[in-house]
């Protein structure tokens, strides 16, 4: 689903609150009748409230259901969309939206910006999504829920994203800075990179291999494990080495910029993020590992000559050199124990609990077939040029923002 922010300038305070009180109203109610959505809105019944229904209807913020007994309206994902975009724009967060970069499998990525004119990142959690193209058995499952599911999961992985994300960021972890969060959505910073994805050379794999594996283990000893560790969640910057200066001239400007290049990775997505005492932690902390070798292997030829490492390994750093544990300050911070379960619960069963699902195998696919075809050539290529994880294109949004107004 794709934001569209164009109507919001259009929506009166009176459309918000009716908008607020069909999302109210849908915590406990799969159609909201409209009486309910009248009392809800808080404002008194009479034309302007209908006049407001008709117009969230139009602008599919909201959409009529013909229930067995009753008429009413259900929230769709553009009016929580834009509830959300409310909040921030009222919290003086975000003042206009640009281009979506991303679409992922339970996620939009668009940038937006501040009054001042600097660049962020929304991401719009979109879990729910993926359970009407998934197979018949996730169907009858989320059947059986109510539709206030996909809101409650959603914002969800919103809070466990925005909550990881601040305590990394906060021990100094290199991560986009967390800015807020409102219901399914956060802003972060704007990281200028590109995913590891679309990096076809680096300068000394070895060297940023071991960063990353450095990494994995640093968050291990901060009792955590990714669990999507992939080379779509890992940016990178390039930044320029002040060590590197002074270091004997090299013979080719390339190799100048080579040197004085460092690769800085950082790192993205934690609404998977497990606990280290996680039962299947290990499975968890392998399959991140062994990803980022798999890759290095088949998009660099880099095969480290060091084993590992090991859950074991990880496990004794923790208990010798602990970190401060974030799996349980984030515990302690709001998303709690039965949050995390209920969201870990639900990822499990559509398939989006991290493991490459079909999406992303079909990819991999295709790669080695490119690779197969086009031989030596692809490479010094940017390979993947899947539109949704073009981050080029950021740039070019900062030309077409739409300003978010909402008229009084
Ligand atoms: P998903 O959960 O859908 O995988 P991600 O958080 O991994 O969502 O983001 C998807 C893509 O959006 C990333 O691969 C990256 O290209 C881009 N992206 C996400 N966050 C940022 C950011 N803070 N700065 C720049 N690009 C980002
Ligand atoms: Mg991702």
């Amino acid at each position: 689903m794709k934001l569209d922010a164009k109507a919001i300038r259009y929506l009166t305070s009176e459309d918000f609150r009716v908008l607020a009180g069909v999302e109210a109203g849908s915590r406990n109610h799969e159609v909201v009748p409209t009486p309910l959505i009248v009392q809800l809105s808080g404002l008194r019944g009479g034309s302007g409230v209908h006049r407001a229904i008709s117009n969230l209807a139009k602008t599919n913020l909201i959409a009529k259901v013909k229930n067995a007994k009753y008429d009413g309206y259900r929230l769709t994902y553009g009016g929580l969309d834009y509830l959300a975009l409310n909040a921030h724009q009222k919290q003086k967060c975000i003042y206009s939206v640009g281009n979506q970069i991303g679409v992922g499998k339970e996620s939009d990525i668009v940038v937006v910006a501040h009054s001042s004119g600097a660049q962020r990142i929304l991401k719009i959690h979109r879990l729910g999504r993926i359970s009407f193209r998934t197979v018949k058995t996730n169907r009858d499952y989320l059947r059986h829920r109510n539709t206030g599911s996909w809101m409650y999961m959603s914002r969800l992985a919103a809070m466990k994203e925005f909550a990881f994300m601040k305590a990394l960021r906060a021990n100094g972890f290199s991560v986009p800075e967390p800015i807020a969060q409102n219901r399914h959505t956060i802003v972060m910073s704007l990281v200028d990179a590109f995913p590891l994805r679309q990096i076809s050379t680096v300068p000394n794999p070895a060297g940023l291999y071991s960063e990353l594996m450095d990494m994995i283990l640093e968050l291990a000893r901060f009792g955590l494990i990714h669990g999507d560790f992939n080379e779509f969640n890992i940016l990178i910057k390039e930044e320029e080495d002040p060590t590197a200066k002074g270091k004997a001239p090299a013979s080719s400007t390339d190799e100048v910029s080579d040197e004085n290049l460092r690769l800085v990775p950082v790192l993205i997505d934690f609404p998977q993020m497990v606990s280290i005492d996680h039962a299947n932690a290990e499975m968890y902390f392998d399959r991140d590992v062994n990803c980022i070798k798999r890759y290095f292997q088949r998009k660099f030829h880099f095969v480290s000559d060091v084993p590992g490492p090991f859950f074991a390994d990880a496990k004794k750093k923790l208990l010798k050199n602990p970190g401060k544990r974030l799996d349980v300050e984030v515990e302690a911070s709001g998303f709690s124990r039965k949050m995390a379960r209920e969201l870990e619960a639900y990822m499990k069963e559509v398939g989006a609990d991290g493991e490459a699902g079909a999406s992303k195998d079909e990819d991999e696919d295709d790669d080695e077939e490119e690779e197969e075809e086009s031989g030596s050539e692809s490479e010094g290529h940017v390979e993947d040029e899947r539109p949704e994880q073009d981050t080029q294109e950021v740039d070019e949004s900062s030309k077409k923002m739409e300003e978010l107004r909402v008229s009084e």
